[in-house]
């Protein structure tokens, strides 16, 4: 069984099948596990937002802000065209009605992935400090406030805690706000999120892996799939041949171009995201939980002795450069944050390619190759459902798929 990718979404695939007895292999074209989007992402295990993308305000502000590159949500004009049919899809599933299905798949799924990883953690299988304590969005004005007793309904139809806050509570939990306590009109706190470092979880589970004796390939590239008989027989590398009955492609944004040669055809779309990383001692503090600010579309995360500010929504195709631009509005939105923090030379720029469907769903399947299975199109969740993909992809290889059926099969109708 050769699992392809050391993702995030790889490597607990991974787990979860040496888990069952069998003898596994992971290859990755990276030098180590989560090096590529699940790197230096937001770090937020969230079942309260998981949410897909496409909802009715998405699709008006994408459209607002083409080709604005001051904007959260930033779509080049030279994209659209490449986003096609995919591009429809994705309009369709802007409907209300889609986004409320779409989201209490997700939520309820989000949930018992958390449930996994908390599970992984208290049996010891891995050894890795999830922070708990919530997430906390803050408002500025009175829209802000509206939009957050919207967002709460939605949440509570969808069984998800939540605790609104005034502006002197919000401040008082989370003291670093102090500096913009006047500007403030409240808050909500989103009591079971958790969050993490997805690169050191990744490390982590590689490590638990390597114990159940998963050998990890790295700097090994897939060339090609090899096919004999309509079966799976393996797979090429640039050196050599990896012979597999059963091949796992957790290849994130580039699974498309690895399943495009088979015919196979994966309707996932690269939308990168920007983040930086500040030390903390150079900043001098750290929050005590995430923060989400409405206003500016970014998250702040502490991590270890890290602060993570991460954002920004660009169509840009598979293009993974760092734009300066990008990182200047990651800059100003944690300055509107924490006013008097000083900024430090050392940012960590970076840049990832979420691997997004039409729907926000995951595909999470056995393909029609026999032996094939694919498990990737996490978009902005993948660390929030690693562990239940992992989960469900093992429970579909081992013939425990659930009696209802998934509804992250890849022949589902993505409109
Ligand atoms: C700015 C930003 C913020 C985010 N914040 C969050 C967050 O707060 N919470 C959350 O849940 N999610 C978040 N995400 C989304 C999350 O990071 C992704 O969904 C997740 O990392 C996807 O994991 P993956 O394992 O599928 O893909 P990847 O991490 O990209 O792993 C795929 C692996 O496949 C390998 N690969 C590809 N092609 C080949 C080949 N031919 N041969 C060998 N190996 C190959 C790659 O090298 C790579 O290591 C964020 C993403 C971004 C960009």
């Amino acid at each position: 069984m050769i699992v392809v990718g050391a993702g995030v979404v790889g490597m607990t695939t991974a787990l979860y099948l040496a888990r069952e007895g069998l003898s596994v292999a992971v290859i990755d074209e990276q030098q180590g596990a989560g090096l590529s989007t699940s790197f230096a992402n937001g770090g937020l295990v969230t079942p309260s937002t998981a949410m897909p993308w496409s909802s009715p305000a998405a699709l008006k502000l994408l459209l607002r802000w083409i080709g604005r590159e001051d904007a959260p949500l930033l779509m080049r004009p030279e994209a659209i065209p490449r986003l096609g049919l995919w591009g429809l899809k994705f309009a369709a599933n802007c409907r209300p009605a889609a986004h409320l299905r779409l989201s209490k798949t997700l939520t309820h799924f989000a949930r018992e992935s958390l449930e996994e990883l908390d599970g992984l953690i208290a049996q010891r299988m891995i050894d890795f400090p999830l922070g708990r304590g919530g997430l906390l969005a803050i408002y500025r004005d009175e829209a802000g406030l509206a939009a957050r007793d919207r967002y709460v309904e939605l949440l509570q139809g969808l069984a998800i805690e939540t605790r609104t806050l005034d502006a002197d509570t919000t401040v008082a939990m989370e003291p670093s706000l102090a500096p913009i306590a006047s500007s403030l009109c409240g808050g909500l706190l989103l009591p079971n999120d958790a969050w993490g470092d997805a690169w050191r979880f990744s490390r982590a589970v590689e490590e638990a892996s390597r114990k159940l004796d998963v050998a990890c390939h790295f700097g090994t590239r897939l060339a090609s799939l090899v096919v004999e008989n309509g079966k799976i027989s393996g797979l090429r590398t640039a050196e050599t041949l990896m012979k597999a009955r059963y091949v796992v492609i957790c290849a994130g944004p580039r699974t498309p171009a690895l399943l495009g040669p088979l015919g196979i055809r994966v309707p996932i779309m690269p939308v990168k995201g920007y983040s930086i990383s500040l030390s903390k001692s150079d900043i001098g503090f750290l929050p005590r939980r995430p923060i989400v600010d409405d206003l500016a579309h970014i998250g702040v995360t502490p991590l270890g002795d890290r602060l993570r500010i991460a954002g920004t929504v660009e169509f840009a195709g598979y293009d993974g450069a760092i734009r300066p631009q990008r990182i200047d509005n990651l800059k100003r939105a944690v300055t509107a944050l924490f006013p008097g923090m000083t900024m430090p030379d050392d940012l960590s720029p970076w840049a990832g390619l979420r691997p997004m469907t039409p729907d926000g769903l995951p595909i999470i399947d056995a393909i029609q190759i026999s032996g094939l299975y694919v498990n990737s199109g996490h978009g902005a969740l993948g660390w929030t459902l690693a562990c239940g993909s992992a989960r469900l992809m093992t429970a579909i290889i081992m013939g425990r798929e659930p009696a209802d059926g998934s509804p992250f099969r890849l022949a589902r109708s993505f409109w």
